[in-house]
Parts: structure tokens; sequence; C-alpha cells
């Protein structure tokens, strides 16, 4: 069997580029080599997400879920726990090797995302040891939290909405390595109007305990002065290393670890479209509407592609 498209990755973009696949009457195979939902549900479930269009506020894992009902009713065929491994050349064909089969197909969408999520690490004495005993990369269950004193190392929206959401449970602090947030305004107003106690200019030293975390040092203010701050729980959100050397091996033009592209969601590839966090382009947004609008051109253009000669 020869799909029309498959489509790598079931995150919001691989998600859209599904729909927007089958409202052109392709047939349309998702495979997502974790769970459905992409970063929505592998790291931020509980959130809110407050700026998607059309929903002043939804959990994270909600619109996760709509995405993915969305994607099944228009009769996308999703594999989960199925990893692609790497897309080979068939006569006029492209065939994706997963780690359970193989699949033949018109054309190819890639929406990995940032890959399969390595979190970038602080590197201080204390990090590895006490690693699942206290020190984490996402935000562990809210219930987990409850009367804990939780720590948050980093200074973007994501470790600032973690610690937005762990506030109301548990005693919260963010330690920032700079004098300013790089979060969003509206987010940085919220955390400064909370009970969370942030502190600037400041660096993890140590990560200590004794059969889990009970303390971390840091140096902090100018000149710098070394303190002890007792937690429970120490989280970890300075950014990820994008887990994609698979993508040269593809044959994809990469910059930067991403994807080049062009305004169409072509890649250097013939017959491969990419759209999502994986893509890169002056100007590019990393956000679940701007991988939607990217999405909805992949598969236009793999439409174009497929349906030859394209008349329009
Ligand atoms: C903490 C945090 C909070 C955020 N909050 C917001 C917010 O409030 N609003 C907003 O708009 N954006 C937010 N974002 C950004 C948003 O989540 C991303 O822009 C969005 O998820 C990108 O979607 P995507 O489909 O490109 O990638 P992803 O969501 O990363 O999905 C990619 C999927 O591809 C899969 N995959 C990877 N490699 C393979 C492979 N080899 N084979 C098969 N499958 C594979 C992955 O498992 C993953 O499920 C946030 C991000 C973080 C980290």
């Amino acid at each position: 069997m020869v799909h029309d498209l498959i489509i790598i990755g079931a995150g919001p973009a691989g998600l859209t580029a599904g729909v927007f696949a089958r409202s052109r009457k392709l047939s349309a195979l998702i495979i997502e080599a974790g769970m459905v939902g992409g970063q929505l549900v592998t790291l931020y479930p509980d959130k809110g997400v407050e700026n998607y269009p059309g929903c002043t506020m939804t959990q994270a894992a909600k619109l996760a879920q709509r995405f993915k009902t969305h994607a099944q009713r228009t009769g996308c065929e999703i594999h989960e726990n199925e990893r692609v491994r790497e897309i080979a050349t068939k006569e006029e064909h492209l065939v994706v090797e997963t780690d359970k089969g193989e699949y033949e197909a018109k054309a190819v969408v890639v929406a990995i995302g940032i890959g399969l999520f390595k979190p970038k690490k602080l590197g201080v004495p204390g990090e590895d040891e006490f690693a699942d005993r206290g020190v984490c990369y996402k935000l562990p269950d809210k219930d987990r939290l409850v009367n804990k004193r939780v720590l948050f190392v980093g200074g973007g929206n994501s470790a600032l909405e973690m610690a937005l959401i762990a506030k109301d449970v548990a005693d919260t602090f963010v330690v920032h390595r700079r004098d300013k947030f790089r979060a969003d305004e509206s987010i940085v107003d919220r955390v400064i109007a909370s009970n969370i106690q942030t502190i600037m200019n400041a660096e993890i030293e140590e990560i200590g305990g004794d059969d889990k975390v009970d303390h971390v040092a840091i140096k902090a203010g100018n000149p710098p002065v070394r303190k002890r701050i007792d937690v429970d729980v120490v989280v970890i959100n300075i950014g990820f290393t994008p887990e994609v050397e698979y993508l040269e091996k593809w044959g994809l033009e990469v910059e930067n670890d991403q994807i080049q592209v062009g305004s169409d969601m072509r890649t250097s590839r013939r017959g491969v479209f990419a759209c999502g966090d994986i893509v890169t382009y002056e100007g590019k947004y990393r956000q679940i509407v701007t991988a939607c609008g990217e999405a909805a051109t992949a598969a236009n253009s793999a439409y174009k592609f497929i349906i030859k000669p394209y008349w329009a």
C-alpha cells in the first residue's frame, strides 16, 4: 500500500498537517515516537495555554486531546510509540522506516518538534547524583509538590510558567542567572505579583542532600555572595539540546540543528516538507499557532506535489 502522505511527529504541527491533508482527501498516516500531543503532553500537560486563538485559556493536555480528536475524526491514521529512523527512496516514492516497520508514501511531512527532548544540564555537582531524587527537568505532578519547597532554574516562559503552577501548592523559588527574565512580559508580571521568590543574577553552584535533595548552594548578587537555600525539588529548565542528528542522514539541509525550508515549507529533499519547531527561517517564532500555520502550508504544498499536474 502506498500512502499519499506520511507525517512524522504528532505534536500540534503534525496533527494539523493531518487535518489539512484530509481536507484535500489525501490519505494521511501520522507516526509518533512517543505520546500524541508533543510538548503539550510531554513537557507541560498541566500548564494553561493562553495564546491559542479561539481559546482564552485551555489546559495544554486538553488542547492536545482536541488536536488528536480533530485529526482522528478527519480520518488520519495515527501510530503511537513508533520512532522513525530513516527516509529512503524507492523509485518515485519515499519509504519511511521505523523501529516497527516500513511504509511507502508519495510525500512526507517532517514535524518532529525539538526532536526527542534532551534537556540541557546545568553541569553542577549533585545534578546527576540526585537525578529523580529531587532533580528533574519537567514539572512533576502537582500532587507530588504539595507543601514542598520547589526551586526552578531558568528565566524563560517555560520555567516561569511552571513556577506559576507550583506556587499554588508549594513554596516556590526561581533562580535566574541574569538581572531580567526573558519570558513574555505578561508572564513576568504574574510572577512578580505572586508569592514566588525570585533570585536574580544567581547561579547554582551545587545541589546537595543525603538520600535525596535537601538544599542548593547558589552564588548571587554583585559582588557574588554564596548562600544556601533549603529545597526538596529542583526543576531545571534552561532549554533543550536537540536530538536531531538524523536530519542530515535523512538528506535534509540543516542550520543550527533545524531544517531549512522555503516559504512553502519545502525542504531540500524532493517530496519532503517540514513544519513546526523543527524548521528555521528568518523571523521563526516557536509557538503552537505558528506550528499549525506552517502545517497547513506544508500539507497544501505536499498536495500540490502529489497531484500532478497541479492546475491552481
Ligand atoms: C514549557 C513550555 C511551555 C510552552 N507554552 C506555550 C504556550 O503557552 N503557547 C504556545 O503557543 N507555545 C508554547 N510552547 C511552545 C509549543 O509547545 C511548541 O511551539 C509546539 O509544541 C511545537 O509543535 P510541534 O508539533 O512543532 O512540535 P512538538 O510539540 O515538539 O511535537 C513533535 C512530536 O514529534 C515527535 N517525534 C520526534 N522525533 C520523532 C521521530 N524520529 N519519529 C516519530 N516522532 C518523532 C515527538 O515525540 C513529538 O511528539 C511551550 C513550550 C514549552 C517547552
